[in-house]
């Protein structure tokens, strides 16, 4: 099955010149979605995380269903303000201003073996952001997958983890 027949691009969205990938209708097609969770799942296992973190919002898509089939912990990494409790942060510059992510403090323990995940990889700036937030409580960062990897952006050169990503655009 080639995953790309299920993801459709949206011109000028969120801005004008922007084209937007778009993963709705490869989740609503259950078939599709099954045979990119069990790739997915192949090519984070040989990596034997203990946590997958997947990353606000559409990395919890991703993330949730494979950490049940993989039997790894989820955990949300999200923007600033969502989570209870006590939280770490990592800040990391954008275009135009910069952003925060959070995890819980006790979320991982030191040493465990964190996969970062989201639907699409771009520049690279989130997962890398959330690759030092998960380093800054002694995690170790074993790799990075994303459903889709805009090749044209290099964010994979960003990255100093193995990264995974089914498809690919350019
Ligand atoms: P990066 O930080 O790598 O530049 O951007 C990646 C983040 O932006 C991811 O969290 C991803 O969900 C979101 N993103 C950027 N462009 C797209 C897109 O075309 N489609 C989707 N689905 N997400 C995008």
């Amino acid at each position: 099955m080639d995953i790309k027949d299920h993801i459709r691009s949206i011109p000028d969205f969120p801005k004008p010149g922007i084209n937007f990938y778009d993963i709705s209708t490869l989740l609503r097609h259950p078939d599709a979605w099954q045979v990119t969770m069990g790739r997915m799942a192949k090519a984070i296992s040989v990596w034997q995380p203990d946590v997958l973190a997947g990353i606000e919002s559409r990395g919890f898509l991703t993330a949730a269903p494979l950490a049940l089939k993989l039997g790894c912990g989820f955990v949300m990494v999200r923007k600033r303000g969502k989570l209870p409790g006590e939280t770490i942060s990592y800040s990391y510059d954008l275009e135009y201003g910069s952003d925060t992510i959070e995890i819980q403090a006790d979320a991982v323990k030191p040493g465990q073996r964190v996969v970062i995940m989201d639907d699409l990889l771009a520049t690279g700036g989130t997962a890398q952001a959330a690759v030092e937030l998960f380093r800054k409580v002694g995690a170790e960062v074993v790799g990075v997958s994303a459903i889709i990897e805009l090749t044209f952006l290099n964010g994979r050169s960003r990255l100093d983890v193995p990264v995974e990503a089914l498809v690919q655009y350019d």
